[in-house]
Formats: structure tokens, C-alpha cells, sequence
């Protein structure tokens, strides 16, 4: 039951193969079995799960239709949930229960959606390998002596080891893309302000945008569908029409051009990883899709400008946690500035402490200018970069990460190594663009992602592209074959 694909769930269940009760049990089960191993959850809802899959049934009976309805769903336990802990991986709000839930959860909630639980990440999404949670750290069910990738790791170990068939992530520099990638998973970031961040707790808020991960593209439309559009309590939330990304998936690629950047080729890419990367690129051409090379010539810049831009936006939005509000709060402070020295030095971790400290110094007077306006004007350079690209381009494809899943320990000694491996997905970020990641291969076992990065709002095409190229691939099918 596990392994039907999460846009199978729906007729599965209108033809009452089965009920969303036996659906969510069995997961459940799955998860309490699994989580000993890849600790792919930080909170499993068994209760809550049961409550809402009971009542989908009841719906359904009741003449109820819908592609989501009584289907089980994880989310990243950066969307508050009413009633339910949310900790973003942080001590901070180890015992955070929110008084209201996320857009995207009300929203998936709307669509008949059960939530089995939230998955583990990297604390407050800083880190590609989720080895930075205060829950400890995830494992890649492809190889459990690998890293998930990161930020959404919990999501992208949960979904490839078939404990979910779907589940919600966020991307703030590549956190959606590389741990699909490195889990053989499909994962789309949206364009910025196309999914409300309402309830999403704040990493950076110019940059962190809300998406699915799944096994397709066609599972990843579905819940983009009921996630995307404008909501009045973003300020951000762009007021445009949700187009029918369902029914786009299948138009043909003849004519498409494909841009393909010089830079994603360089020599920081591993040689396995990118034959895997022209194979497909090959494939796309194959289907009638036009190969034309193109440049985004600051690309080399985005890390360095993400790297003051992101701290500089935590910094700021991360002065809420002061022990006194809500969150973590020290034992028997003897006077003000003790609660707050001690709360936040015991609350954070050591990523996120290195990045309040970098932040906070790059927007200080005399360094501002120096670093954060530097920042800001490398952003605009690498948004007209794809400007650019687009005149020539419809679509832009390469890599999502650099290799495949790296060893525990590898890179956490590191940051600047652990940095890199989000070289080729934070410019979507620093311009707002919408982008994915599809699975393209296998290099000695483990998964390649495909990156697909596509202009404003065009997440309609990139999930078409990535749609087509799973009907002609099964990457995307292949499983890690997990036993829980
Ligand atoms: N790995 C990047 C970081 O550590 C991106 C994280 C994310 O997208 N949330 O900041």
C-alpha cells in the first residue's frame, strides 16, 4: 500500500480499494517502525491522523470527491500547526505548540489532506544535510550511512523510504531541491510570493518560499495546486491566478528551448553527476526540446552574496527568540540580560549562532556598505543574469547539487564545503524564481537530481518539463527499497 504513488491515492480510494483510515495506519505503523532508523520525524500524530482520515472517509461517503482528499501528508516542521508542536529542529521551540496553523497547512487541510506528522529538518532550515538538528540526524534511506541533504531532509528521507507519499518543504537557498535530488526525489520551490509564507517561521524572509516533494511531477502538481495562491496575511503573496497545473503536465516539448549554463558545468561538478545531467538534457532533446547555450555570469557570485544576505535576514528575524515571549528559557536568570544571554546561547545550535554573529556583523554601521549593499547589488546582477537568459531560453536545466549524498561528517567540519553544495540552486533564490529538481539517474546506487529553473511564475512549465521526462524515464519510479 505504501508504495502507490501519492496521485494513484485519490482513485485508489474513491474505488474503496481501500479507506483513508487503512491508508494512514499502515503509514503510521510504517513511520513508528522506520523513524528508530532514518528519524525522519520529529512528531508523529498518530491521534490527530486518525481523527482527520476518519472524518475524510466520512466525507467521501458522503458523495466528497477530490485528488487529496484522505490523503496522507507529512509536513516540515517549519509550518506551524495548531495545536500540534512545531519545533524547526531548534531546542529554541522544542516544546512550541502554535495557537494557529500555516497557509499551506490550512490549506492542504482544506483539500481533504491528513497530516501524519512533522518531519525533521535542519534547525530553523540552516544546513544541506540535516545534521544540524537539535532532534540529531536524519538518515538517507538510500544509504543510511549518508545524509539526506538539507534543509527539508526529514521531508525527502520520509517520501523516498515510502513513509509518505508527499510532503511539504520550504527552500530558502536550495532546501527543496538538493535533498530531492540526493533522495531521488521530485521537489519544486516556487516562484517568491506564489505560496504564502503565513506561518512559516522565518529563516530569511526575502528568500524562503514553500513547495512540495514527491516521487513526480504529477504528485508535486497536485499539492502545489492546493497550496499556491494569494493570501492577505503575506504581504508578499503575489495576486495572480493559480493556473490548472494538472492539466498542463502533458503538452508536448517540441520547440522548447532548453537553456543550458555554461557555468553549472564547471569543475566543482562531479563527472558521474553531470554525464547524468547531459543524458537527460539528451533525453529532453530527444522529445523535440532545443538545446541553447546560455550564460549566467555571476553565478560564481550567488554563494558569497547569499551568505550575507541569508545571515543578515536571520539575524534580524531570529531577535524574536529572547526567552521571554515564548520558546526556550534558561533556568533561574538573576537578572534580565542573563534570560537572554542564556536563553539564546542554550536555545541555538551552533549554525544558527555562526549566522546571527555573521549577520548581525554585516549590517552593522561601517560594515553595511561593505558587505550587505555589495550583497544586495550582486542579487540584482544575478537576476538580470537570468533576465537575460530568459530572452533566449524558456527553461533552464542543470544540476541541483554538486554529487550525490556525502558521508555523515564529511562536510559538517567545514562550512564553506558544506556551502557549496547549494552552488547551484541559490540564485533561483536570491531572483525569486520558481525551480525543481527531478530525479536523472544513479551514480553507484545513489540518485542524481536535474534541475530545472524556470522564469516568474512558470511553474506550470517546469513541472510539464519534468512530467514529460518522467514519462519517458523511471528515475523517478525507482525506490531505495527500504524495509521498515
Ligand atoms: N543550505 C542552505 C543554507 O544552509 C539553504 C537552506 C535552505 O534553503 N533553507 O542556508
Amino acid at each position: 500500500m505504501h508504495d502507490i504513488a501519492l496521485e494513484a491515492i485519490a482513485g485508489a480510494l474513491e474505488r474503496r480499494e481501500f479507506s483513508s483510515v487503512e491508508i494512514t495506519s499502515h503509514l503510521l505503523e510504517r513511520i513508528e517502525r522506520a523513524n528508530g532508523t532514518l528519524n525522519a520525524f520529529i512528531t508523529i500524530d498518530r491521534e490527530g491522523a486518525l481523527r482527520s482520515a476518519a472524518a475524510a472517509d466520512a466525507a467521501r461517503a458522503g458523495g466528497a470527491t477530490g485528488p487529496l482528499l484522505g490523503v496522507p501528508i507529512a509536513h516540515k516542521d517549519l509550518f506551524c500547526t495548531a495545536g500540534l508542536r512545531t519545533t524547526c529542529g531548534s531546542r529554541m521551540l522544542g516544546e512550541f505548540v502554535p495557537p494557529y496553523s500555516a497557509t499551506v497547512v490550512e490549506r492542504m487541510a482544506a483539500a481533504g489532506c491528513v497530516t501524519l506528522g512533522k518531519t525533521n529538518m535542519d534547525e530553523f532550515a540552516m544546513g544541506s544535510s540535516n545534521e544540524t538538528s537539535w532532534f540529531g540526524p536524519v538518515r538517507n534511506p538510500w544509504d543510511t550511512a549518508r545524509v539526506p541533504g538539507g534543509s527539508s531532509g526529514g521531508s525527502a528521507a520520509a517520501v523516498a523510504a515510502r513513509l509518505a507519499p508527499g510532503a511539504t518543504a520550504t527552500d530558502t537557498g536550495g532546501s527543496i531541491r538538493q535533498p530531492a535530488s540526493l533522495c531521488g526525489l521530485t521537489g519544486l520551490k516556487a516562484t517568491y510570493g506564489r505560496v504564502s509564507r503565513h506561518g512559516m517561521i522565518a529563516f530569511a524572509s526575502s528568500l524562503d518560499q514553500a513547495g512540495p516533494i514527491a516521487r513526480s511531477a504529477a504528485d508535486c502538481a497536485l499539492m502545489l495546486q492546493a497550496i499556491a495562491g494569494f493570501d492577505p496575511r503575506d504581504s508578499t503573496s503575489i495576486e495572480a491566478p493559480v493556473p490548472d497545473y494538472v492539466s498542463q503536465l502533458d503538452r508536448p516539448l517540441a520547440g522548447l528551448r532548453i537553456g543550458v549554463p555554461k557555468e553549472y558545468f564547471d569543475p566543482g561538478l562531479h563527472p558521474g553527476t553531470e554525464a547524468a545531467v547531459r543524458q537527460g538534457l539528451a533525453e529532453l532533446e530527444a522529445q523535440g526540446a532545443k538545446l541553447v547555450d546560455v550564460s549566467l555570469p555571476h553565478s560564481p557570485l550567488s554563494v558569497p552574496a547569499y551568505y550575507v544576505i541569508a545571515p543578515a535576514e536571520c539575524s534580524a528575524n531570529l531577535s524574536r527568540y529572547d526567552g521571554v515571549r515564548y520558546g526556550y528559557r534558561c533556568k533561574d536568570p538573576v537578572d534580565l540580560r542573563d534570560l537572554y544571554e542564556r536563553s539564546r546561547s542554550e536555545g541555538f545550535g551552533e549554525e544558527v549562532k555562526r549566522r546571527i554573529i555573521v549577520g548581525t556583523y554585516a549590517l552593522s554601521a561601517g560594515y553595511y556598505d561593505a558587505y550587505y549593499r555589495k550583497a544586495q547589488q550582486i542579487r540584482r546582477l544575478i537576476a538580470e543574469d537570468f533576465r537575460q537568459a530568459f530572452e533566449v531560453a524558456d527553461v533552464i536545466a542543470g544540476p541541483s547539487a554538486p554529487a550525490t549524498a556525502f558521508r555523515f561528517g564529511e562536510k559538517s567540519s567545514d562550512p564553506i564545503t558544506m556551502y557549496l553544495e547549494d552552488i547551484y540552486t541559490i540564485a533561483a533564490n536570491l531572483a525569486g524564481l520558481p525551480a525543481m529538481s527531478m530525479p536523472g539517474g544513479l551514480v553507484d546506487g545513489l540518485p542524481v537530481g536535474i534541475q530545472l529553473i524556470g522564469n516568474h511564475l512558470q511553474e506550470g512549465l517546469l513541472l510539464n518539463v519534468a512530467h514529460r521526462f518522467q514519462q519517458a524515464t523511471d528515475w523517478h519510479r525507482r525506490s531505495p527499497g527500504f524495509t521498515a
